[in-house]
């Protein structure tokens, strides 16, 4: 079983320790055609203008919407959250996704860099102990349609973390923290799926 990881810009290197470490195969993606050897896909932190550009540049937008659509696994933190989400709020003019989360997630939702911050969060799905989230730039899910379950809220009742069929996202970065239990959560959503383009 191999995992991709979308390699254009941000910190896919730090998931693709995670997912080494936790026992996958991973394949770092820049091109169309390698999607064809993963049975599930990371989209990292970062900037998701500048990723959506790059990935329309590289002609992977359209190849990565199809493959979500048929069923890829698909886990998006941070700018790769906004990735997946059907609708954006303040992108910047232009902006577009891959989209197939039925959520629209507001970009910066906690203001600038300097406002980025830290905190404990309870993950039901992930059980004890909770988990340490940091948030750089963070986009909140500001609404969730039917399909789509949030998995994590901030103490204010904000969304932070989200799961719809084979994809799950969230606003923070367990990459960068140790923490390791969202990717094998996905890992375990890739094992069950069986994904083959
Ligand atoms: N604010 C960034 C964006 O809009 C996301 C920041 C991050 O991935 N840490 O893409």
């Amino acid at each position: 079983m191999s995992v991709g990881v979308l390699a254009l810009q941000g910190d896919f290197r730090e998931h693709a320790v995670v997912l080494r470490n936790l026992g996958a195969e991973v394949e770092l993606i820049r091109r169309p055609e390698e999607l064809a050897r993963i049975s599930g896909l990371v989209i990292p932190g970062g900037e998701s203008s500048v990723m959506d550009k790059l990935a329309r540049a590289f002609g992977l937008a359209e190849p990565l919407a199809g493959a979500v659509r048929s069923g890829l696994p698909v886990y998006g933190t941070c700018a790769g959250l906004i990735m997946l989400a059907d609708t954006v709020i303040d992108g910047i003019q232009g902006q577009q996704t891959i989209g197939g989360f039925d959520i629209a997630v507001r970009r910066n939702a906690f203001g600038s860099q300097t406002l980025s911050f830290e905190t404990d969060l309870d993950v039901p799905v992930l059980g004890e102990p909770l988990v340490h989230a940091v948030f750089i730039r963070a986009p909140v899910v500001e609404s969730v349609g039917p399909r789509t379950r949030a998995l994590a809220t901030l103490p204010d009742g904000r969304c932070v973390a989200v799961e719809q069929g084979n994809l799950l996202g969230t606003s923070f970065h367990p990459e960068i923290t140790g923490e390791h239990r969202f990717h094998a959560y996905f890992l375990q959503k890739v094992a069950a799926a069986g994904y083959r383009r």
